[in-house]
């Protein structure tokens, strides 16, 4: 790589969000340099990258039904660009745990317009291996996105599109005036480093609240493929092959990559809820999200320099919510990053 090339962009970090933007910047022309560490236990690479268009606690929509549709949307497209396939459609199995979460669903179809999502109802005892003791429903659409496939062949298309540094980003060697990284010039800069935003001179006084995660994948002998996302206070997510993947915990005080014999019960008390049958811990992951206190993604540029960006706090639902957002930031329906302030 040549010293001095001038770029449109610099995009610091290339997990879910700086992938998403990329993309986009590519879209409109735009020359980038991608700098990532390359950290194994990021939140995109470990998570199941489940798509659910409800909040299951209290049986009521994530996100605008406009979110829903553009993430399906992208993501087709996405893999028609990179001729390949990571995203996975098919109907989360909602298993209900008692009579009153029966009902609130029930009055949820019926009354508050959830019918959009829940597209029918089990009686109990539908399925063999599994504790349906108070009857199921069935979200559709619905699905999920290997992200893990999706950043690697995402990283394939761009390595002849933009120029890499595979480091973690200096910042004594930026200059933000110039918007200047080690001799490489650039009209912009976008920082999308997940939860490590709290190390950015930048951006740290945001809020962000970081939430651990860990999950399990699990060989279930007796069941070689269901196919549906089971979720009842846990997720699990058919893999094929008889494994499973199961998720996730959220703690807010550990915020290590390490697996814990708390987060471990945790997952084996929920599987012990919804499985009838044996099975087997195959591996184990944790990595953490980045989540703010208010629960809004921190989207827009910086209050005393518009070339200094940030697209992050895509929080535990950045599979949903990030197609619409990356797209919204690119085509510049965000300003100031200015709901904070210093
Ligand atoms: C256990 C778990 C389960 C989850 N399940 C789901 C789910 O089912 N559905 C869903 O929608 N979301 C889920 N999420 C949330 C989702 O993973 C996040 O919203 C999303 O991946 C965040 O992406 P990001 O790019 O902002 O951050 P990250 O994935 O953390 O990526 C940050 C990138 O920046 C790089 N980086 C960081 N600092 C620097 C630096 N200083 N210099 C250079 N590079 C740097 C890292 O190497 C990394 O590549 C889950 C998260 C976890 C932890």
């Amino acid at each position: 790589m040549s010293l001095n090339k001038k770029y449109d962009y610099i995009v610091v970090g290339q997990g879910l969000a700086g992938t998403l933007i990329v993309h986009e910047l590519l879209e409109c022309n735009k020359s980038i340099l991608i700098v990532d560490i390359s950290l194994k236990a990021s939140a995109s690479r470990v998570a199941a990258g489940l798509i659910n268009p409800i909040s299951v606690r209290r049986c009521i929509p994530a996100f605008p039904d406009f979110y829903l549709k553009t993430a399906i949307k992208r993501y087709k497209e996405l893999e028609e660009k990179l001729s390949s396939n990571f995203m996975h459609l098919k109907p989360i199995l909602k298993l209900f745990r008692n009579e009153d979460v029966k009902h609130l669903w029930n009055d949820k179809y019926l009354n508050e317009g959830m019918d959009i999502y829940i597209k029918s109802f089990n009686q109990k005892n539908t399925f063999n291996q599994l504790n349906d003791a108070f009857t199921s429903a069935n979200v559709e659409p619905a699905g999920n996105l290997d992200v893990a496939k999706f950043l690697n062949d995402s990283k394939k298309y761009f390595s002849d599109k933009c120029d890499f540094l595979d480091e973690k980003f200096d910042f004594e060697c930026f200059d933000k005036t110039k918007i200047n990284y080690k001799g490489f010039d650039a009209q912009k800069i976008i920082f999308c480093e997940g939860y490590r935003v709290s190390e950015n001179p930048f951006f740290s006084y945001l809020p962000i609240s970081p939430t651990k995660g860990e999950v399990i994948t699990i060989k279930i002998p007796s069941i070689k493929y269901f196919d549906r996302i089971i979720s009842k206070g846990v997720y699990v997510l058919p893999l094929g092959n008889h494994l499973y993947t199961v998720g996730a915990t959220y703690n807010r005080e550990d915020l290590t990559d390490k697996i814990t014999s708390d987060g471990q019960q945790f997952l084996k008390d929920r599987l012990e809820g919804i499985l009838n049958v044996e099975y087997e811990i195959i591996d184990r992951v944790a990595g953490v999200r980045p989540t703010v206190k208010d629960y809004k993604s921190l989207i827009g540029w910086h209050s005393e320099n518009n070339n200094i960006g940030i697209f992050n706090g895509l929080g535990a639902r950045g599979v949903l919510a990030g197609p619409y957002l990356s797209n919204a930031f690119v085509n510049s329906s965000f300003e100031n990053i200015s709901r904070f302030s210093k």
